[in-house]
């Protein structure tokens, strides 16, 4: 990847092999169960702590490694392209998310309060925009937070309402929550972020949710009932949320986009192997036409994704990725990516049904990836905006 040329190619393929390392003996061995379990244990956060890959890009002064992007696409890359996504994409949440959010919005104090912890594993992150009914369009979004002065000297605020489908559900410490501040502010505006921290009184997590795929991740519904925060609890400025929002998509979007490329790639490389073992008509598969020229397809289809988010990567560190181009990355990769895997998992016949199969779990997997992070049709919608400045 061209961004890893910048902290020196060979330190980041050092990182590579020992967080491979780290995960051929935590991860793989106990993956199949946490997807029965339909969740990874809390443990593994302190353990990826320990190890050095949560928020890998978070400056030393806030107990973080002080890597760059290169070094937190790595960590994405390598648990999407060896398929354990469920895992992988909490971390996402956790590292490329929510921290970020409080680096560039948080104040000097929350950033020494969170961050440290979230780098260790000690404190896990989520993020809140979703409601029961609002996904696409946060105009609906009704979770509330009102100023409450009635406490002696007091600015705190309650906040009341519901989320869903939120990712690290279960296991998360702290919750960025966008609620609603001016209720007479139209649309979009008059929201804002806060850090909710999940031991409040008036907190609740729902279930966890069965999903169709990602099975190891947690992903709930959230409950603030009366949920008291004092006024040093609004991440970034009041009712400026949306833009807050705004401006850190086209990183989350980007991440999404490599994780989809290295999908992407694992698949064929599994599948490369599959087809030269299996043996029809008296000849492994990949002598069959059909094979060499599907997987010939796909190889092209995983290579110019890869070309073109490697260019939003250098667009990205020179602080360049604009909105519409992180959702051409999002939009592309991701409906490569579904594209890719289901006809990987076409060349297994009906072991490629099977869960126990990589490539089975990574077609239900995948599936997601074009609809968290915005749509597929939200991101057609961006960039046509962009497009036709209307
Ligand atoms: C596993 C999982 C993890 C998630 N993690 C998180 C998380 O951590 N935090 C969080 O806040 N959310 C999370 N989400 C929620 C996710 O971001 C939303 O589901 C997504 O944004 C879509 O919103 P929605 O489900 O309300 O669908 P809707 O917005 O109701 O959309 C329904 C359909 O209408 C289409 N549509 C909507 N508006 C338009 C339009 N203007 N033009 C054309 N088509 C349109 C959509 O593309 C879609 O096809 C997660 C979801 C899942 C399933």
């Amino acid at each position: 990847m061209n961004a890893a040329t910048e902290i020196g190619a060979e330190e980041v393929e050092m990182f590579r092999d020992m967080l491979g390392r780290f995960i051929d003996a935590e991860i793989a061995p106990h993956y199949e169960q946490w997807e029965r379990d339909e969740i990874a244990p809390r443990e593994l956060w302190n353990k990826l702590g320990a190890g050095g890959f949560l928020c890998a890009d978070i400056p030393e002064a806030y107990g973080g490694p002080g890597g760059n992007f290169a070094l937190s696409s790595v960590i994405n890359e390598e648990f999407s392209r060896r398929g354990y996504v469920s895992v992988g994409g909490g971390m996402a949440v956790h590292s490329d998310i929510v921290a970020h959010y409080v680096l560039n919005n948080g104040s000097e104090e929350q950033k020494q309060h969170y961050l440290p912890k979230m780098v260790a594993g000690e404190c896990v992150g989520a993020i809140a925009m979703t409601e029961p009914g609002a996904g696409s369009d946060l105009q609906g979004v009704r979770t509330n937070a009102k100023r409450d002065r009635s406490r002696d000297g007091g600015d705190d605020w309650v906040i009341n309402g519901s989320k869903t489908f939120i990712t690290n559900g279960q296991h998360c410490d702290v919750v960025i929550t966008v609620a609603r501040t001016d209720p007479d502010a139209p649309g979009s505006r008059g929201l804002s972020l806060f850090l909710v921290d999940t031991n409040l009184p008036g907190f609740s997590r729902g279930r966890n949710l069965e999903k169709l795929g990602m099975h190891a991740a947690d992903t709930s519904e959230l409950f603030y009932e009366d949920v008291r925060v004092p006024a040093g609890a609004l991440l970034g400025e009041l009712n400026r949320g949306f833009v807050a929002l705004m401006t850190e998509l086209p990183r989350e979007r980007l991440s999404l986009a490599i994780g989809a490329v290295a999908v992407m790639q694992g698949a064929l490389q599994w599948t490369v192997d599959y087809v030269k073992e299996r043996q029809a008509f008296g000849a492994p598969l990949s002598k069959l036409q059909n094979t060499r020229f599907k997987l010939a397809e796909m190889q092209t289809e995983y290579r110019l994704n890869r070309a073109f988010i490697n260019e939003c990567i250098d667009s990205f560190n020179r602080g360049e990725l604009d909105a519409a181009t992180a959702s051409m990355a999002k939009f592309s990769s991701t409906e490569a990516q579904c594209r890719v895997v289901d006809g990987c998992l076409q060349m297994f016949g009906g072991y490629g049904y099977m869960l126990e199969y990589p490539i089975a779990r990574a077609y239900a997997d995948s599936r997601i990836q074009r609809i968290y992070g915005g749509t597929s049709e939200i991101m057609r919608e961006l960039i046509a905006r962009s497009l036709l400045d209307q």
